[in-house]
């Protein structure tokens, strides 16, 4: 079943086209990667897809409905940014109770959910914690976590790990894999400029490149037949 559905999708940002006629089908449970260079389009439809950003033109489906004008807010997703704005006042559990508590979810509810979403991303020890008593890779699964408690249908993520060093780069993705483990029905649509990541979490890799779709496959496709020199060069595969 197709979970996000992207025909002839334009944006611009004044008289500048920045992603020119998108077509993309994402399957539900799949985790698609985006990868280009910088500039080339990938948060801005990110952005689009989770409704941060209006369209231009073209359509765009969730879950088989037409989201094209529904609020963000409305569309089942959650989203995980490079910089995680974690609550500074907040322990490590409050942070990730808070969007359940805004809607009145029973608080045995929360704590479950809360549980679950720590012990998926090896949080449990630093419940009582406070952001500041965390390391960066620490911070970026407290985000994640928060993300998870309310269950979306849909995960999105932006460069989650670019403001890591390089050790902790590592053992986030490792904690980024294990979570599509245990997530097999949650779609992931996943930014990165970096191939290493692409190449090890994703099912398929969309190449974007200027605004447009270069190529999209698994991992192995794109290595073994790149379509274009770009997609050869980007991949790092000989062509
Ligand atoms: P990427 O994430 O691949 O680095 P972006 O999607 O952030 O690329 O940006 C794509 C292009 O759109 C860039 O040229 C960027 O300058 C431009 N852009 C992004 N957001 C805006 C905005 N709000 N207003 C004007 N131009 C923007
Ligand atoms: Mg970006």
């Amino acid at each position: 079943m197709s979970d996000i559905k992207v025909t002839n999708l334009r944006k611009n940002f004044g008289a500048v086209e920045v992603l020119k006629d998108i077509n993309l089908d994402i399957r539900s449970g799949e985790f698609v990667i985006f990868v280009g260079p910088s500039g080339c389009g990938k948060s801005t439809l990110l952005r689009c897809i989770s409704g941060l950003e209006r369209i231009s033109g073209g359509a765009l489906e969730i879950g088989g409905r037409v989201v094209n004008n529904v609020p963000a807010s409305k569309r089942g997703i959650a989203m995980v940014f490079q910089s995680y704005a974690l609550y500074p006042h907040m322990s490590v559990r409050e942070n990730m109770a808070y969007s359940m508590k805004l809607r009145r979810a029973p608080k045995t509810e929360i704590e479950v959910r809360v549980a679950d979403a720590a012990r998926k991303l090896q949080l449990a020890p630093y419940l009582d914690r406070y952001p500041r008593e965390l390391s960066g890779g620490q911070r970026q699964r407290v985000a994640i976590g928060r993300a998870i408690v309310r269950d979306p249908q849909v995960f999105l993520f932006d460069e989650p790990l670019s403001n890591l060093d390089a050790a902790l780069r590592v053992a986030t993705r490792l904690e980024i894999a294990r979570l599509k483990e245990s997530l097999p029905q949650t779609t992931m649509v996943y930014v990165t400029h970096d191939q290493v990541e692409a190449m090890t979490l994703a099912d398929r890799i969309v190449v974007l490149n200027a605004g447009r779709v270069e190529q999209v496959g698994t991992p192995e496709e794109l290595y073994e037949r790149p379509q274009s020199l770009f997609v050869a060069g980007f991949i790092g595969s000989p062509k």
